[in-house]
């Protein structure tokens, strides 16, 4: 019987042991691995992927009476071609008639006539060929070429369409003062910082902003092809004093028939940039000088007729 009570606590204790085997093997197996358990933290840890909504693209409307399908999704606006550019006028007499003038006469512009001079176009150191030296109150009727410190000097090819100006206008009992002609590119230096510093200003320019005095190269005086015609000597010229003088007067209305034109005109300042002269005369011959003073016009907007 002790014997039989044994065999049964020794079946017993195996049926526990194996019990408790079987429960630590099934729970071992239920518990994450370590490199599982990691896994996991990695993918809690992982960013949020955002959720993307989709809509769907509004269907356009199609185009209405008037519009154009161009304007729908995906194409630009249509560009209208450019209408064809008029073309300029590419002739004197073209460009004339379209600024309402006559047509100007036909010359060579690049003569030396036309020598433009101006505050835009220097001409350096330029000096004339020849010079023809006038008596200055035209009471002697002779050009003379050799060098006269008492005689006005001007280029030779104006010198006698000078003298026939002034004497018609003694010969209509005006006194005939020519008070300056050609002038150096030195003595234009001279003169130049003369009037600044006379004018308070150091580039020549009035408050309006147009030339009283030209900067050297860019005077006139210096192409010998004008001069300063009064009716006696001036220390200082004036637009005021000068304007309405009777010598002034009639060489304004005379002076084309010489081949002179009034080279700075009132009320053309913003073409030639320099205030009203009524003294300063410039030769550019008979035909161009008629139409420039029939028409008001400047020799800036005679030559760019031809340019
Ligand atoms: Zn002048």
């Amino acid at each position: 019987m002790k014997i039989f009570i044994r065999i049964i606590r020794i079946i017993l204790g195996l049926a526990l042991l194996a019990a408790f085997a079987f429960g630590l093997y099934t729970f071992g197996s239920a518990a994450p691995k370590s490199g599982d358990y990691l896994s996991q933290l990695e993918e809690q840890s992982a960013p949020i992927s955002p959720v993307v909504v989709t809509t769907p693209k509004p269907v356009s409307a199609a185009p209405q009476d008037g519009e154009t399908a161009a304007t729908a999704e995906g194409e630009g606006p249509v560009v209208e071609p450019a209408p064809e550019p008029t073309p300029l006028p590419n002739t004197p007499a073209a460009r004339a008639a379209a600024l309402g003038l006559p047509e100007p006469p036909n010359v060579d512009i690049t003569s030396w006539e036309f020598m433009l001079v101006n505050g835009d176009h220097s001409i350096d150191q330029y000096e004339p060929e020849q010079y023809g030296y006038l008596n200055p109150t035209i009471d002697a009727f002779d050009v003379q070429t050799n060098f006269n410190p008492d005689r006005t000097a001007v280029d030779f090819r104006i010198a006698q369409a000078l003298l026939d100006f002034g004497t018609a206008a003694e010969k209509e009992g005006l006194n005939v003062y020519l008070a300056s002609g050609y002038r150096s590119y030195a003595s234009q230096v001279d003169n130049f910082n003369r009037v600044c510093a006379n004018n308070g200003v150091s580039d020549g320019k009035d408050k309006n902003g147009y030339y009283i005095t030209m900067p050297a190269g860019c005077s006139e005086h210096q192409s010998g092809l004008c001069c300063d015609i009064t009716d006696k000597w001036y220390g200082t010229k004036t637009a005021d004093a000068l304007r309405n003088t009777p010598l002034s007067v009639w060489m304004a209305a005379h002076c084309q028939e010489y081949g002179f034109i009034l080279r700075f005109p009132e009320g053309k300042e913003t073409f030639t940039k320099v205030m009203y002269e009524p003294w300063h005369f410039r030769y550019v011959g008979v035909d161009a000088a008629t139409y420039i003073m029939e028409n008001n016009l400047t020799l800036e907007e005679f030559v760019g007729l031809y340019q």
